[in-house]
């Protein structure tokens, strides 16, 4: 069975940002958390050993909310994950705790922790280059601005971390082939190694249906991803076909991907993904309970 991406779920639902698309802000207010949530370990090893015997070369840290709330943690996971040296170990984040800022969570020996343990990439979701439009989707109605997104991009840079700045694609944001051009030509000039865009996904009615209503308003057109990549084939230099139909383009020296992120291939025996939760569990799809390995 062979695994392309080992996705290990830290932190809890906690997150401390309020997208107006994610189940996780539907957990209590700014609610962070002090306890640290507790973790099945025996089953985290054989879980990376699932993903290491699969050929799984990247393993990733994210979160049901936002993993650095729990900053320890996520120093034990990227510990833990040394013994079983995955060449790329990425985490991914809203970035806001590692910005410099009034909370001083994340001090710049966890960064340092972090780069010595093996991390190579932040993974920073945004909407938007502008901070105006970030902060209307993380930061909810209240008056609290949106972080220093070109100072925390730089920070990572200097304790060593290569950026992937992950776009969720929405109607009125990042919703056409002239916006993804200005966010590519932000990326770039900020020197951010990766550009990722994913149109917003829609969870089912039944799970939540404000959350429905909302990403309904702001899908962008289904037509979009095409549109995107046939501009990008033509505009820029394709260099790598992902296995789950995507393609990396360089743009100008850029490196752009833009991907729906299916994450169940029935007709292979091929995982996309191998999932830890907390508990011990290994999944290798989000959406379904069912797809279980232990
Ligand atoms: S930052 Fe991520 S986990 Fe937090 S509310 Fe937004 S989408 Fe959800």
């Amino acid at each position: 069975m062979k695994v392309r991406t080992f996705s290990i779920v830290a932190g809890s639902m906690v997150c401390n940002a309020r997208c107006p698309f994610c189940v996780a802000h539907m957990t209590p207010k700014n609610g962070i958390d002090k306890t640290v949530p507790s973790v099945n370990w025996r089953n985290f090893k054989k879980a990376c050993q699932l993903a290491r015997d699969g050929g799984c070369s990247t393993a990733m840290i994210t979160s049901k909310g936002e993993p650095t709330i729990f900053p320890d943690q996520v120093t034990q996971f990227l510990k833990a994950l040394t013994a079983y040296d995955f060449p790329v170990v990425e985490l991914q984040t809203n970035g806001i705790l590692i910005a410099d800022g009034k909370t001083n969570r994340i001090s710049d020996q966890h960064l340092k922790d972090w780069y010595e343990a093996g991390l190579t990439t932040v993974a920073v979701s945004i909407c938007h280059y502008d901070s105006e439009k970030n902060k209307q989707i993380y930061m909810g109605a209240g008056s609290k601005p949106y972080i220093d997104l070109p100072a925390l991009i730089a920070k990572l840079h200097k304790y060593g971390f290569s950026v992937r700045l992950a776009v969720v694609m929405l109607k009125g944001f990042i919703d056409s082939i002239e916006e993804v051009e200005k966010m590519a030509a932000f990326a770039k000039e900020h020197g951010v190694e990766q550009l990722t865009l994913r149109p917003v996904s829609k969870p089912d009615k039944s799970e939540n249906e404000a959350i429905f209503k909302w990403t309904s308003e702001h899908h962008v057109e289904p037509t979009l991803e095409g549109e995107v990549n046939e501009h990008l084939r033509k505009v820029g230099k394709p260099i790598l076909d992902l296995a789950h139909g995507a393609t990396v383009y360089d743009l100008d020296g850029q490196n752009v991907c833009i991907t729906n992120c299916l994450t169940v291939q029935p007709e292979s025996d091929e995982l996309r993904q191998l999932i830890f939760f907390p508990d011990g569990h290994v999944r290798y799809a989000w959406q379904y309970s069912g797809a279980i390995i232990f």
